[in-house]
């Protein structure tokens, strides 16, 4: 195959334009940081074409995905970017303007959440494209999962299951035929492309006790949340958010209620507060923290309770 960049020129070209100073303009072998006043938060994810995004999707909103699960993961920890790491395996049939395209909405997202590119790698592989990115946050005071606290109320932010919703949409147009076309834009965006809560840092800085963002289902993240830290919940699905397009899809088949409470990529805020705590709007109060060892109780599921055991996506 000719007509394509060598790994030096993709990085001169492509990538060296979003690097932050610390990078060293891509040409090092690492990165340096300055000294941190503050602690940092690190975290990584790994997307995989065909697992956590279709391969014929937009390249510029596959690099805005991988970025963001990262930085949402920074804005559950109440961090403030500043910066990531990508390493990117690229499949036998990649093109310079699939990767432009890629590298452009990347920077794009750099540029807005002040999260500058301070190195990577990339390679050829046999597979399917495969990113995996890790980013940095400045956390002065990092909200953990394992802070909830009996009496504490459970909050979420946002919408619920657009994203499990949008994904139904994408891999089956035909379905929820009655939605309008703005009501199936919608979903299919949040599937698209997530946003990270970066805006909650401050709020969660100053008033939660604990935190996650949901990636993998509310219910199952609930779970995992109480777990950590050792104590059950009591959830009314009936104050669970949803958007008008949300109700509006759940309203023509109820079973996707279920799938709208386990199904993933959220990326909003679960957290818990003291119980002073009054939330701001677009923060629904969903249930609060109590004693015990067992799994939280979601009441109204779908008639009934029912306890969140095994309800999280799971890779494996
Ligand atoms: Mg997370």
């Amino acid at each position: 195959m000719t007509g394509r960049y060598s790994e030096d020129e993709l990085i001169a070209t492509l990538f060296a334009p979003l690097a932050g100073a610390a990078a060293l303009g891509l040409k090092d072998d690492a990165a340096l940081l300055p000294p941190q006043v503050e602690p940092l938060a690190v975290t990584t994810d790994m997307l995989v074409a065909g697992v956590h995004f279709f391969p014929d999707d937009p390249p510029s909103l596959i690099a805005k995905k991988a970025l963001r699960v990262n930085l949402s993961d920074l804005a559950a920890k109440a961090a403030t970017p500043c910066g990531f790491l990508l390493s990117i395996a690229l499949p036998p049939e990649w093109t310079n303007e699939w990767l432009a395209a890629f590298a452009q909405g990347l920077g794009e997202d750099a540029r807005d959440f002040r999260a500058p590119l301070l190195g990577g790698d990339t390679s050829a592989t046999p597979g399917p494209l495969t990113i995996a990115i890790t980013a940095m946050g400045a956390a002065p005071r990092f909200v953990s999962r394992a802070g909830a606290q009996p009496g504490d109320g459970l909050y979420v932010s946002g919408a619920i299951g657009d994203a499990a919703l949008g994904l139904l949409l994408r891999r089956d147009p035909s379905t929820a035929a009655h939605l309008s076309v703005d009501q199936r834009d919608a979903l299919l965006t949040r599937y698209l492309l997530p946003q990270p809560r970066l805006d909650l840092v401050d709020l969660l800085r100053g008033e939660a006790k604990s935190a996650m963002d949901v990636s993998d289902g509310l219910a199952g993240d609930l779970v995992k949340l109480t777990r950590t830290s050792g104590v059950s919940a009591r959830v009314e699905i009936a104050r669970v958010p949803f958007s008008a397009a949300g109700r509006a899809m759940i309203s023509g088949d109820q079973t996707l209620l279920e799938t709208a409470l386990t199904g993933g990529d959220d990326y909003e805020i679960l957290f818990t507060a003291g119980p002073g705590f009054s939330p701001p709007a677009g923060v629904a109060r969903i249930g609060e923290i109590v004693a015990g060892d067992d799994p939280p109780i979601l009441d109204g599921w779908p008639a009934g309770s029912h306890r969140a055991a095994r309800l999280s996506f799971a890779h494996f």
